[in-house]
């Protein structure tokens, strides 16, 4: 649905975007993972045919985007970090101008704005937009993106300054339109975000996509990433043996020896899981800590 060739932008002597490939399927959810700079922001423009690429090109569902951008827009829902809306009307006087420019009809108008206020739970809401919270004006945010029932929908930074409450709201939110068959790209620098949400990443850097793939795939083989000290969490259905290996470096055991969390020079969750396997104990769980992920992320950061 989505798939950039060869994606190039420069800005003087900057490579803002560095020779990016990159296919997303129909239904997707994928995060664009990457620290400040790395070239999330411009390789989302170029798709939603916003600038130019050097070189290059991107296809919203085979359509090349430079060259047919109307056609592609109808197609697209695309929230920027900080989206405009009129502070002096509504949520539903806001959305019905957005889609009015997208031409929706009269008849179908007034019920799809019902249908999006409802979902970003802003339905009923007689406050203007000029005194909504951050989390307020994202969820409207998302309704904008979505008021001409695009097949793909773009966001860019969607909980930067979210508090939790909000964050957990925008989760809410992708997992519902997710669930509808869109094709969704969001762009994150925060890792637990993107994790909670997305089933397939990319990691840029310096412009350049360093790893994509699906989360489990982005975070096996930790130890060749060389990190001081792998975490997994263990649990099983009934009390485990005890798990012994030259590469543990500590376990503590917890919940009647049905949790374990072992700390390892590397990522043995495979011999963990033979162990246990052996023992005839059912393994429920065997992954790595959050804290552990993020620090493998961190390190493709800093290449
Ligand atoms: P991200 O979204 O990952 O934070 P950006 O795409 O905004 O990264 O920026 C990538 C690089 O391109 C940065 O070095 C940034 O300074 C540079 N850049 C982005 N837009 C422009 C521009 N309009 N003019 C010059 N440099 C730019």
């Amino acid at each position: 649905m989505i798939e950039l060739k060869n994606l190039v932008k420069t800005y003087g002597d900057t490579n803002a975007v560095d020779n990016l490939s990159l296919r997303i399927e129909k239904g997707e959810v994928f995060g664009l993972l990457g620290p400040n700079g790395a070239g999330k922001s411009t390789t989302i423009l170029m798709l939603c045919g916003l600038i130019q690429p050097t070189s290059g090109e991107c296809l919203i569902d085979g359509i090349e985007v430079s060259k047919n951008p109307i056609e592609v827009k109808r197609r697209l829902g695309y929230m920027p970090e900080d989206v405009g809306f009129y502070p002096n009307l509504s949520a539903g006087r806001n959305l019905d101008f957005f889609a009015k420019l997208n031409d929706i009809p009269d008849t179908e108008r007034k019920e799809r704005i019902e249908v999006l206020l409802r979902l970003v739970g802003l339905s009923g809401v007689e406050k203007k937009v000029g005194g909504y919270s951050k989390g307020m004006r994202q969820r409207l945010g998302i309704a904008k993106a979505l008021v001409n029932d695009p097949d793909v929908v773009i966001l860019d930074e969607p909980t930067a300054n979210l508090d939790p409450q909000g964050v957990s709201d925008y989760r809410r939110i992708i997992r519902n339109i997710a669930g509808s068959g869109k094709t969704i790209l969001v762009s994150s620098h925060i890792l637990s975000e993107v994790s909670k949400v997305c089933s397939r990443v990319g990691i840029m850097q310096k412009g350049k996509l360093v790893r994509d793939g699906s989360w489990d795939e982005i975070t096996r083989n930790l130890d060749l990433l060389g990190l001081p000290e792998i975490i997994i969490n263990v649990e099983t259905e009934s009390g485990m043996p005890e798990l012994i290996h030259e590469d543990i470096i500590r376990v503590d055991y917890f919940a009647e020896r049905t949790k374990a969390r072992i700390s390892a020079s590397k990522d043995i969750r495979a011999d963990i899981g033979r162990t246990l396997y052996k023992s005839g104990t059912f393994p429920k769980e065997i992954c790595l800590d959050a804290v552990t992920t993020e620090d493998a992320v961190l390190s493709y950061y800093n290449g």
